[in-house]
């Protein structure tokens, strides 16, 4: 079969691989209909992965139909249509008991996929702990409206949800691309009074505020984002801050706008050490949150897309076919076309 490989620092290839077997009772193979690449993927392909392994199938954020599967796997059946979370789990251990998947210690735990074991970018992908990591599709969700259900759309709500947002406050989102954007949508599920949506790309800030995603859009260098931010919220600052951007002075400009005893959610994965200035900061009394995520919502976010509650196919702006996604990477990398996420089919 064709997959897209990680092979060292900067280096990826599409090339062929065999089929992946069932290695243990809790595995599923899973054939692969809908992938998509993700900006996790760069950074792999950056080498500012360090536990990325290479030889590792990329790939984290598929959805399919389960082929086969291992003997103790009881809830995922062959046949299932599924969306596949991010991260595998055992569900047993002490971090798995209260949620915290993302930091499951079994070795295979936490985000695995398409980083240190083989992923989705292929025909077919092996699915450790399958009924944790496997969330069936209903039948009026489409593999598109499901495509982000598992890695950015997961990583939008648990966002949200540890944002802590009540009804009418203010919430401010530093970064409009297809994470920014999830987390926004996730957002909005907390009624807050209003979204500020805060990018360098007008044409993401404008989708924003088409879908309903953002009220108030800013472009930082043309507009003082501090100085408006406070403008709108009586001189205090904003209630809650996602920093999901990644950029040279987010993260400064994240703690900067939110208000006194804010919470400041670190979703970016950054590429760079940050500093973290206390005796600038002191007397704001922030709270700092950071990822990744804990993906333990997907069936709660899947039963959201089923009630119309909660779409991301909105995000697919290209679509092409696995022989093509090398171009895809190039066009992806390197945000040409407006691109905001591809769909690709192998
Ligand atoms: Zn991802
Ligand atoms: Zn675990």
């Amino acid at each position: 079969m064709k997959a897209v490989v990680y092979e060292e620092n900067g280096q990826i290839v599409l090339t062929d691989r065999p089929m992946p077997e069932i290695l243990d009772e809790r595995d599923a193979i899973v054939q692969v209909t809908l992938t998509t690449i993700c900006s996790s993927d760069i950074h792999v392909k950056h080498g500012a992965v360090p536990r990325a392994v290479p030889g590792t199938i990329l790939g984290h954020e598929f959805v399919g139909r389960v082929v086969e599967t291992g003997s103790a796997v009881k809830k995922i059946k062959p046949g299932d249509r599924v969306a596949v979370n991010v991260e595998t789990f055992c569900g047993e251990c002490f971090f798995c008991k209260r949620g915290f998947v993302n930091n499951c210690t079994d070795e295979h735990g936490g985000w695995a996929l398409g980083c240190r074991i083989d992923g989705g970018q292929a025909g077919y992908a092996r699915i450790p702990f399958a009924d944790n990591g496997l969330t069936v599709i209903p039948d009026n969700v489409t593999d598109e409206q499901a495509l982000f259900n598992g890695d950015i759309l997961s990583t939008g709500y648990w966002a949200a949800k540890i944002g802590e947002i009540r009804p009418a406050d203010t919430v401010a989102v530093i970064g409009a691309g297809p994470t920014g954007l999830c987390t926004m949508l996730c957002a909005r599920l907390y009624t807050p009074a209003r979204i500020i949506a805060i990018d360098t790309d007008e044409y993401r800030l404008n989708l924003a505020k088409e879908k309903g995603l953002a009220d108030i859009t800013l472009v930082p260098g043309r507009e003082d984002i501090e100085g408006k931010i406070r403008e709108l919220t009586d001189g205090r600052g904003a209630d809650t801050v996602f920093e999901v951007a990644g950029g040279k002075d987010t993260f400064q400009t994240a703690w900067k706008i939110a208000r006194p005893n804010a919470v400041v959610v670190i979703v970016a994965m950054y590429e760079e050490v940050q500093t973290l200035p206390l005796p600038d900061m002191y007397g704001k009394n922030l709270v700092f949150k950071t990822g990744g995520v804990d993906g333990s919502y997907c069936q709660e976010i899947m039963d959201l897309t089923a009630c119309g509650k909660l779409d991301a196919g909105f995000l697919i702006t290209h679509r092409c076919r696995l022989d093509e996604i090398m171009e895809a990477y190039e066009v992806f990398e390197n945000k040409k076309d407006h691109v905001i996420k591809y769909a690709v089919t192998p």
